[in-house]
């Protein structure tokens, strides 16, 4: 079994969820599929596919107009949550202790945060790569409790560009040190960066990857199942 994540981002309506949604009712799969929607599609999941959120806000509830709380997500009947995608690092100049305060978030709520850390294109040319994603692991993760990190290089997002084989093995092996006196079961490690169904398969068979975070190719069922169907 892999984790198949997708991410809509800022993308689709309730038309096309349903959409999806149906059609990966249909599907039989070992794998565990979420799909991490904006927050307007979230409630009202009729078919039986894992649901996720794309964000969650550090703090309880109170005065914070346009942010969801965790409460509100587990209202939702939200399992897990992505935090810390480069997007909104870059975006919404989220540091490593805002990723880690949001992930601590989701935790209390009984939701998976999934951590996303990696590298830019500089970072990457000038062979920091290893130390980078080191440091993001090391301040954005909780100290307890269950989650998901996902190693999303963001020269790799949107670009049709993926890491090597070799670059992806050394990642996870760099992040599993890392990560050392957590227990294996706690945690799930996801690659995320331009997945499609003719890598997909590949990336998933490396050593500690237990799924893969899929963006544009989850939107559409014609793009996301033959990934799901590629690595069953
Ligand atoms: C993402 O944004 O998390 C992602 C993996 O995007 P894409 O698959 O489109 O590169």
């Amino acid at each position: 079994m892999k984790f198949i994540v997708g991410n809509w981002k800022m993308n689709g309506n309730m038309e096309n969820k349903e959409a999806l949604l149906k059609s990966l009712k249909n599907l039989r799969t070992n794998n565990k599929v979420i799909l991490c929607l904006p927050f307007t599609l979230l409630y009202g999941n009729n078919y039986g596919t894992i649901i996720g959120a794309q964000d969650i806000s550090e703090h309880d509830n109170g005065a914070y107009t346009g942010d969801i709380s965790g409460q509100m997500l587990k209202d939702a009947d939200v399992k897990y949550v992505i935090v810390g995608h480069s997007e909104r690092r870059a975006n919404h100049n989220e540091t490593n202790a805002i990723v880690k305060a949001k992930a601590t978030a989701a935790i209390k709520n009984g939701i998976i945060p999934i951590i996303c850390i990696g590298e830019n294109a500089t970072e990457k040319n000038s062979g920091r790569t290893m130390s980078v994603i080191k440091k993001m692991l090391l301040e954005s993760v909780p100290a307890k409790g269950e989650y998901i990190i996902a190693y999303e290089p963001r020269w790799a997002i949107g670009s049709g560009k993926t890491p090597t084989n070799e670059e992806i093995a050394t990642a996870f092996e760099t992040i599993m040190k890392a990560l050392h006196g957590i227990k294996r079961e706690n945690v799930a490690l996801l690659y995320g960066g331009s997945v499609n169904a003719k890598n997909a398969a590949q990336i998933a068979s490396i050593k500690n990857v237990d799924g893969l975070l899929v963006g544009g190719a989850s939107l559409k069922s014609d793009t996301f199942l033959p990934i799901i169907k590629s690595i069953d």
